[in-house]
Order: structure tokens, then sequence, then C-alpha cells
């Protein structure tokens, strides 16, 4: 499999390239150059093979050669090592991507390319050093799969002041190969620091220098390596639920809805999906009207999809016109009241408790999701434990259980060093 730039296609590189680069020289994202399709035998007993069987037969097909089916197995085997059960809520269905070790969805794409990038790069000398800009929940994921990983080490950079305590601790609590930036400014911010970074063949030429070949890249979900085994939960989901299924996403840089669409291009039972947007409303603007318009995001209760110019938004872009798009995703966006509102209602008929991100989702499905797809009620991706977002949870719903993950990680304190948004300040320290 090759993979070209969204802003050219004269760069081109294969899988290893891609991930351990993150972004592509001209600053675009990488993409695969076609959305491989699953062997029939696959996408027939989606609803039968184990999960770790689907995390191999998708990611493969994107791998090539560069991670040979023996290691690719121990991979998908040790990264998925915790479930994404369907569950029945009030005669809907929800699909819990929480189980991992930091309690979000982005455990999949961060646990995979920690093993990916560990097995890429082995037997070299120089560390590898990655960045990550985090809205939120992406740290924590990040600094978990990658903590103590040998010749990796992490630097995150978040918010300051607009991440919760609890996800502050996941991100800066860890230390050793784990280091953590307050950045004051908005997530927009800590992404603009990230990539100028990336694409920086000064500070590479300097960094190179200091620290003797050390190579810079990106954790986000621009990276590819992070992007593709998300996927592998819808494949799976489709598969058990009979297909014909539509998911509503609570989206923010759109790297999880990229990935759905990628399982349904896969041949994945699927029949679209609801753009679930907070106040950042560039994504269902854009579906209604057809002109993007990126802008700077605003703070709200779902604060991991605080994301006014979600990067993914060029990936999708590069594979499928605004026609494309709109026949298989509806777009809606969701007040905080509505939130708040919608996870009172869901505890007070069924004793569920939704997070932000996953009431922002059941809500757009229900306003939008049956109108636009014209199908079943969609499952709705909770990407969140709500133990993640106690004070605003337990306001409504009382005290929230506390997953043994958590536990732990509320016990760290958390250690981060704070910088201005501003690129000099930024490369001084790398
Ligand atoms: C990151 C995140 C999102 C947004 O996902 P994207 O892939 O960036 O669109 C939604 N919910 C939670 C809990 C998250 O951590």
């Amino acid at each position: 499999m090759r993979y070209y730039s969204t802003r050219g296609k004269n760069e081109s590189a294969g899988f290893a390239q891609a991930a351990l680069a993150g972004l592509a020289q001209d600053g675009g994202l990488f993409v695969p150059q076609e959305i491989p399709p699953y062997p029939r035998a696959v996408r027939t007993s989606l609803g039968t093979m184990d999960f770790r069987d689907i995390a191999f037969e998708t990611v493969k097909l994107y791998c090539g050669d560069d991670i040979p089916d023996a290691a690719l197995a121990g991979i998908a085997q040790t990264a998925f090592s915790f479930d994404a059960p369907l569950v029945s809520v009030g005669g809907r269905q929800v699909l819990e991507l929480f189980h991992g070790p930091s309690a979000a969805f982005k455990d999949f794409g961060a646990r995979f390319m920690a093993r990916a990038f560990a097995y890429l790069r082995r037997g070299e000398d120089a560390p590898l050093h990655i960045l990550t800009a985090t809205s939120g929940d992406t740290g924590g994921a990040v600094a978990e799969g990658f903590f103590e990983v040998p010749g990796i080490n992490v630097t995150v950079l978040y918010p300051k002041g607009r991440v919760t305590p609890l996800q502050e601790k996941q991100i800066a609590g860890l230390g050793k190969n784990i280091r953590a930036l307050a950045v004051e400014g908005s997530f927009d911010d800590c992404q603009r620091l990230v990539k100028t970074a990336l694409t920086d063949s000064d500070l590479a030429r300097r960094g190179a220098a200091a620290r003797r070949g050390a190579a810079l890249t990106s954790a986000n979900s621009i990276n590819i390596c992070r992007l593709i085994p998300q996927a592998v939960y819808y494949a799976a989901a489709a598969g058990r639920g009979g297909g014909g299924a539509s998911f509503a996403v609570p989206c923010g840089n759109l790297g999880n809805l990229t990935a759905g669409i990628y399982a349904m291009k896969m041949g994945a039972p699927i029949a679209g999906f609801v753009a679930a947007a907070n106040a950042n409303r560039a994504v269902p603007d854009y579906l209604a009207t057809g002109q993007y318009k990126p802008r700077p995001s605003v703070a709200t209760i779902s604060n991991a999809m605080d994301v006014g110019a979600p990067s993914n938004f060029e990936r999708i872009a590069a594979h499928f016109s605004h026609e494309q798009l709109r026949s298989f995703v509806a777009g809606f966006s969701v007040t905080d009241d509505q939130t708040r509102q919608t996870i009172a209602k869901v505890y007070e008929e069924s004793g569920y408790i939704l997070d932000p991100h996953g009431a922002v989702a059941w809500h757009a499905a229900t306003a939008a999701g049956q109108a636009a797809l014209g199908e079943k009620m969609p499952v709705t991706l909770c990407t969140a434990h709500p133990a993640k977002f106690a004070q605003t949870v337990e306001p409504i719903c009382g005290a929230v259980p506390v997953p043994d993950s958590l536990a732990g990680a509320m016990r760290r304190e958390a250690r981060a060093q704070t910088i201005p948004a501003d690129y000099a300040a930024f490369a001084d320290i790398l």
C-alpha cells in the first residue's frame, strides 16, 4: 500500500515511512492511495470473528510487508487487550469504547501505534521523539500507550485549564519518557505548534545535531498509524449488529469519523454516519452548505470535541466530494444544555450514565439520524467513561463508579511545564 499527501500526489510513502513521519513534508496528511477492500471471507465473517482477529485482518491491509504477519498478530493481540461491547440502552444500542487503560476510545489507536512504532524502530540507536497535541483524551491515551516504551520519548501539549484535572493527571502524572507542556492557549494553538515543529527543517537539523539523529514525529490522529486501528471497532460492531447499522460519532478532530468511513468503504456492513458536533460546528455547517469554514474553537462540556479546524477534514475531502459525503454522513450540532438534558433523560429512563461526548452523539442520533439516513436508530458511540467527566455528570446522575484504571491515575500528581502559545518558546524547549 502506498500513501500520498492530501496536498499533492507527488509525495508518496510506504506504511512505515508514513507512520514514522506523521505528516507529509508539504504539510499534508498521508492518505492511502485506495481504501482496501476486506477479502470476502473476512467480510462475511465479521459477525463471528474475535475482535483481535478483525484487528489483524484490518490493519494488515494497510501495512503491507512493513509489519510481517507474525509480528502484526502479536501487536494486535497485545494492543487490543480490552473489548468494545455493544450494549442495549432503552431499546437503542451503544458502542462502549472506553474499556482501555485511559478510559477513552483513543486507547485503540494509541496502543496499536506504540507497539507498531516499537516494531518499526527495532534496532535503531537514536530515540524517536513523538509530539502530540491534545484537547484532553489523546494525551492520556498516548502517555499510557508509550509509557516506558524503550527508545521513544513523548512530549504532550495541552491547552492549560481546558482539560479536566483527571485528564491532566493522565497526561502529566507519569513522567519518565513522557513530558507534559501546558500551553497558554487553545487546542488549535497546540496543534499549530506541533504541525509547525514537524515541518520545521531547521529544528530537525538542530535536533539531529543535538540528539544524534533523533527523529521527530506526531501521535495525533493526523498519524495514519492511529487512524487505521480505529476502523476495527466499526467493522466488529457492524458485523455483530447484523449489518445495516449506522453510527452516531462524537466528532472533534474527525479521526474517529474518518476511520468509520474507511471501515464502510472496506466493505463492513455500515449504512452511514451522523457527524455529531458540539458548538464547534464546522462539519455540520459544511455538510449543510458545502462551504468549509474552519474557525477558532469554542470551549464546551464535551471538551475533547472542542476543535474549530478539524485536521482530518483534509483527509475526508481528499477521498470524497461534498455530494458523496452527504450521501452517507448527516451532520448535527448539539448545545451544552441539550447535552446535559440528554444525560439526565437517558439516566432517568434507563439508569445508564452517558458521558458528555456520548450524550452529544445520542442527541444527534435522535435529532438527525433517522430522518437523514432513513434506517434504524444509529448506534451511539460512547467515547469516554463518564467518570472522566464527573464534574459534569455527577450533579445530574449522582456518584459515578470509577474504573480501576482511572483510580490509579487519580492518585498521581500532575507535573507539567507551562509555555506560551508561541512557536519560538516551544522550539527552544525541543
Ligand atoms: C478525541 C475525542 C473525541 C473526538 O474524536 P476525533 O477522532 O478527534 O473526532 C470524542 N470523544 C472523546 C471522549 C474524545 O476523547
